[in-house]
């Protein structure tokens, strides 16, 4: 059930210049639970109170915010809410508002043969808070993922080490980073030039046995969901959260 609380903020990691994950104390976090996938709406306030949305990162078995409230903040040019996130010091509050969204794992009984998981830019935030659940998907050895990230460069690849981990840890863990700017001088097992949709677009592509999450850039969703139906994909094997633009006010 969504509610509306107050969050600290207590750490900003930097990976880049154009990106920040942010961590908040929620006080009586312990009370507000999510699932995995979803998202919260935070307000700010630069003369005049506004919200947006961000996806819920934080990597938790408890699903309650009592470990806190992790995002992942990519910049936008002329952005209110980057401005004023990306100057926001620790120790200022926000109040957030939720969860929401429907961008959830199937359930433990109805689990397809493979699960792709794509997202581009901060779209892997959502991934990140599912962990512990694709943790216990693949130790069932009965569910290949399919991990396919897209962005500018490698620099621009969230929680990278997360994901090398991971497929460390079980080999039916994939993982495609695709790097739609600046090739790297030299490739790295699973990196390629390209969009999402060029790993995407695979002959083995099936489905009965294949369930998709798109996650981020907005065009992004569409082209590989119009792929996906030309493929033969129903809906409901395509389930999406798109990173659409708020309405400026
Ligand atoms: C369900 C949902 C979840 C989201 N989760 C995340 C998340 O986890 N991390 C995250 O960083 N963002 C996320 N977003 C996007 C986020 O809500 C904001 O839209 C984003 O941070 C930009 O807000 P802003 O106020 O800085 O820009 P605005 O002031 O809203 O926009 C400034 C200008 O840039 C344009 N613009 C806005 N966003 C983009 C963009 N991405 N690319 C190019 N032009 C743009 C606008 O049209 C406008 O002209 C999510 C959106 C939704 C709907």
């Amino acid at each position: 059930m969504e509610a509306w609380f107050t969050a600290s903020l207590t750490q900003i990691e930097k990976p880049s210049d154009e990106l920040r994950v942010m961590h908040f104390a929620v006080s009586g976090g312990e009370h507000i639970h999510y699932v995995p996938g979803q998202f919260v709406k935070i307000e700010m306030n630069d003369g005049e109170p506004f919200q947006r949305s961000y996806s819920i990162a934080t990597m938790s078995d408890t699903g309650n915010f009592a470990d806190g409230l992790e995002i992942a903040v990519s910049w936008v040019d002329d952005g209110r809410a980057s401005e004023c996130l990306f100057s926001m010091e620790c120790g200022t509050s926000v109040d957030v508002y939720g969860p929401f969204g429907q961008l959830l794992l199937p359930d433990p009984n109805n689990m397809p043969k493979r699960l792709w998981l794509v997202g581009t830019g901060t779209g892997v935030a959502p991934y990140k808070s599912m962990v512990p659940e694709l943790k216990q998907i693949l130790a069932t050895g009965e569910v290949d993922i399919r991990f396919v990230v897209g962005a500018r460069d490698r620099i621009g690849v969230l929680y990278p080490s997360l994901w090398q981990g991971l497929s460390e840890q079980f080999p039916q863990f994939d993982v495609s980073l695709c790097f739609s700017q600046t090739m790297p001088e030299a490739l790295q097992g699973g990196e390629v030039m390209g969009r999402v949709q060029a790993v995407i677009n695979d002959t083995s592509l099936n489905p009965d046995t294949d369930l998709f999450y798109l996650c981020g850039n907005p065009d992004m969703v569409d082209d590989v969901f119009s792929l996906l139906k030309d493929r033969g994909f129903a809906v409901k094997s395509v389930r999406r959260e798109k990173y659409v633009y708020a309405i400026r006010r």
